[in-house]
């Protein structure tokens, strides 16, 4: 196994609230650090913690801290004795964050132990095209966002994004996109077309942004005028809030 460890903010069972696969079940490994600051984040802070935080019980909140870094072999250790107690119930693993392939030296060493337990699930801010391209091999399934200036604050991410799904395509891969009532049509426009010039058949993901009091920040008609807008280049879009905010679970 690797000797390589990683700066780690939280290791716990829940389910996938966002995308596709909400509703199942993963082991979600959250990486600490991103490259960006996004207005709607919700794990903000790029300062290294002290400790991790564990959950010992799949699902049960029972925290425990590790201190920082954490090795592999404890990771691989926590699922065995899951799989073994609670098997079949995990789908796969999240990696998350923060931004994951940030921790890219790590990863390419952890993920075939990793792999060899639970297929892999990347969510990615989408930007490190290189990074993937080293680690595509060992991964199942990529949630990649494509950031919108009304919603992210950043304007120049297109370019990093296209390339990013280019490399993306070879796996199972979807988009998602934070839309709120800021949200301009070329925006969405632009976006669908990105996706349509590498593969008309990648799932489109709105996903309406989070409002501090769990609400949803756009009306119901203007979440539907944006679904339409890419339907017009894209064969699957669809609107799916973060639905593990209001369910309560992490
Ligand atoms: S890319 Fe994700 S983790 Fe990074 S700042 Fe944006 S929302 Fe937060």
């Amino acid at each position: 196994m690797s000797d390589k460890s990683a700066e780690m903010v939280e290791i716990f069972s829940s389910i996938q609230g966002e995308g596709p696969l909400v509703g199942l079940r993963q082991v979600f490994l959250r990486f600490h650090a991103c490259n960006l600051a996004c207005i709607y984040c919700d794990t903000p802070g790029n300062a290294c913690p002290e400790s991790c935080a564990i959950e010992a019980t799949p699902g049960r909140r029972d925290f425990i801290q590790a201190p920082n870094p954490i090795t592999v072999e404890r990771i691989v250790a926590l699922l065995d004795r899951w799989q073994g107690g609670w098997p079949a119930i995990h789908h796969s693993i999240s990696l998350t964050g923060g931004e994951p392939l940030l921790q890219y030296e790590i990863l390419r060493e952890w993920l075939p132990t990793l792999r060899s337990r639970l297929p892999i699930y990347l969510e990615t801010n989408g930007m490190f095209h290189h990074a993937l391209a080293g680690l595509i091999d060992l991964l199942d399934y990529i949630s990649m966002d494509i950031k919108l200036p009304s919603t992210s604050g950043y304007k120049e991410l297109w370019d990093a994004h296209r390339q990013f799904l280019d490399i993306s395509r070879r796996k199972n891969v979807f988009v998602k996109t934070v839309i709120s009532e800021a949200t301009e049509d070329w925006e969405i426009a632009r976006t669908a077309e990105l996706i349509a010039a590498v593969d008309g058949n990648i799932p489109l993901i709105l996903q309406p942004i989070t409002l501090q009091n769990g609400g949803v920040g756009i009306s119901p008609l203007r979440a539907l005028e944006l679904q339409e807008i890419a339907a017009g280049f894209l064969s699957q879009v669809r609107v799916i809030p973060q639905t593990h905010r209001f369910l309560g679970q992490l």
